[in-house]
């Protein structure tokens, strides 16, 4: 968790050095380019860790809730109950008795 910068970070310092290398590039002779540079790129990583951020959040959400809905539908599928009928085991999901066809439901 302490190691993850999260992506607005990235994009915030990349415009800060870039802009900033810019004002001092113009107004002394120093040579400020590679900060610039160097701002471009943790620029160019923000815009990259939101747009997978973007990317993957939608998607496990979706993964989750299909998951849910499977053993929502298994769960209904292979309740065991007992035949009025005859006692017997057998499940939710048949309509009739496997042993005596009994109707259920
Ligand atoms: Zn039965």
């Amino acid at each position: 968790m302490g190691y993850k910068i999260p992506g607005w970070m990235w994009l915030a310092c990349g415009i800060i050095m870039s802009v900033y290398s810019q004002i001092v590039n113009s107004s002394t002779e120093n040579n400020m380019m590679p900060f610039f540079y160097v701002g471009l790129f943790f620029l160019a990583i923000g815009i990259f860790k939101i747009v997978v951020s973007v990317i993957t959040n939608p998607k496990v959400k979706v993964a989750k809730q299909s998951i849910k809905e499977d053993s929502s539908s298994t769960e209904n599928n292979f309740k065991i109950i007992y035949c009025p009928s005859c006692k017997s085991k057998t499940y939710s999901s048949y309509r009739h008795c496997q042993n005596c066809g009994f109707k259920l439901n």
